[in-house]
Parts: C-alpha cells; sequence; structure tokens
C-alpha cells in the first residue's frame, strides 16, 4: 500500500523538492552534502552563528537587550533559502515533518533542559493568513510538538498588526513597533515557561515583540526556536 502511494504521490526531497528515489532516506544525497547546520561558535543570547570561538555575543544582542532568555536555530538561513520559500509562499507544508523532526534531533536535547511548558507558533497577520491558506510557524510548532509531545498554543496571541524590520525604524518608531504588533487577550491557562515558535530568526524584533508581550501577560521563561537563522 505505502509502495502505491509512493508511486502514485511520490516523495519529494524538502530541501530541492526533486522527487526521492525509494530508499534514498528522507531528504537526497545531494542536499545531504550541502546542509549547514548551526553550530558552536554561537551567540549566546540569540543561538547565531559567531566568526569567532571567543566571542560571546552577536553584535545585534551586544547592542540591545532582548525579551526572552536564549535562542536557538537549527539550519544556517542561507543553505535551506529556496526550502523555507516553498514551505511559506509555496504550499509544500508537508515539509514540516522533516523540520519538526530536525529541531528534535539537533535541539532536543535543550528543549528537554528549557522544560517549557507550550510552543507558541508566531502568529500572522489575519489577512495575511487567510491569503496564505496556513501559518508556516504554526505548521513547525505542531511538528515539533508531535516529535517533543510538547502542546501548542495556537490561539492565545493575535497579531494585530505587521511588524516592520527593526532596521529601518528610529529609536522611538522601534519601541512603539515592539508595543503594539501582538496581543494576548488572557493566559488562562497560566504558562510559566513557553517557546516561541518561528521559521526564520533575522534580527529577533519579531521574537521580542511576542516575547514582550508574553512577559506582560505573566509568562517568567521566554525561550525561543527558528528553524533558520542569518549571520549578522
Ligand atoms: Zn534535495
Ligand atoms: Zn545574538
Amino acid at each position: 500500500m505505502n509502495i502505491l502511494k509512493e508511486l502514485v504521490y511520490p516523495a519529494r526531497c524538502p530541501m530541492c523538492d526533486e522527487i526521492l528515489l525509494l530508499g534514498t532516506g528522507k531528504i537526497c544525497k545531494a542536499c545531504r552534502k550541502r546542509l549547514v547546520y548551526v553550530s558552536e561558535p554561537v551567540c549566546r543570547k540569540c543561538g547565531k552563528p559567531l566568526q569567532k570561538m571567543e566571542e560571546e555575543y552577536c553584535g545585534d544582542c551586544m547592542e540591545r537587550r532582548h525579551y526572552f532568555k536564549e535562542g536557538a536555530a537549527v539550519f544556517s538561513y542561507s543553505s535551506i533559502k529556496e526550502s523555507v520559500y516553498r514551505f511559506k509562499y509555496e504550499g509544500r507544508q508537508e515539509y514540516g515533518v522533516y523540520y519538526g523532526e530536525q529541531v528534535r534531533l539537533r535541539l532536543g536535547q535543550k528543549i528537554r533542559m528549557w522544560n517549557p511548558d507550550g510552543l507558541i507558533p508566531v502568529p500572522l497577520y489575519r489577512k495575511k493568513q487567510q491569503k496564505r491558506g496556513y501559518n508556516q510557524a504554526e505548521i513547525l510548532a505542531r511538528a515539533i510538538s508531535k516529535e517533543m509531545d510538547i502542546p501548542v498554543y495556537n490561539n492565545l496571541v493575535v497579531r494585530i498588526r505587521n511588524t516592520v524590520p527593526q532596521k529601518e525604524l528610529d529609536i522611538q518608531a522601534r519601541e512603539n513597533n515592539l508595543k503594539r504588533a501582538f496581543k494576548i487577550y488572557q493566559n488562562d491557562v497560566k504558562l510559566k515557561t513557553i517557546i516561541i515558535v518561528d521559521d526564520i530568526y533575522t534580527t529577533g524584533s519579531t521574537m521580542d515583540a511576542l516575547a514582550l508581550e508574553c512577559k506582560r501577560s505573566g509568562i517568567e521563561n521566554i525561550y525561543c526556536i527558528s528553524l533558520a537563522i542569518g549571520r549578522t
């Protein structure tokens, strides 16, 4: 039955989207060689890869404080850019299964140590989600949830407007940009420790905006995980 299914709907490599030969595994051989995982040295705060072993923090984290405790990511963004693009904009939601497994394999130990009560995917602005049909961060969070048996809280927080990249704003505008992006209607479940989940981490402004809102609603420990992270 499975073989029949694979003949009709052949599995595709979640990295290059080519059809996978039977028995190849989850990704194709060429992509396995190309993949770049985030590895030490990394920024102690946001998890971004660093150039030198003796550095502790990335340039971004030296400049400003974040509202989350610590962050971690699986892949270097440049090595899975196309894959994430298809996952996000071209309906390749099935990639989430592979991504979720990679999060468990690479970050599972760290996640267990953080001991979260739940995962909160970064919500999309409502109109954006209606247009796209799904929220890629939610798909990723659900995949991690399945791998690690941690509940997802998807309706706790609402995005009330889009965040503008922080770099384009002056200090005052930055503050406002952070303040009004998300709203938590109630923290009825009384979560104490959560992990915010997103597909890509760049400057951390989105994570910060959401982390700040989580703090305000009484969540004490906020961590974040992203599938891919860029260099500063
Ligand atoms: Zn491939
Ligand atoms: Zn950093």
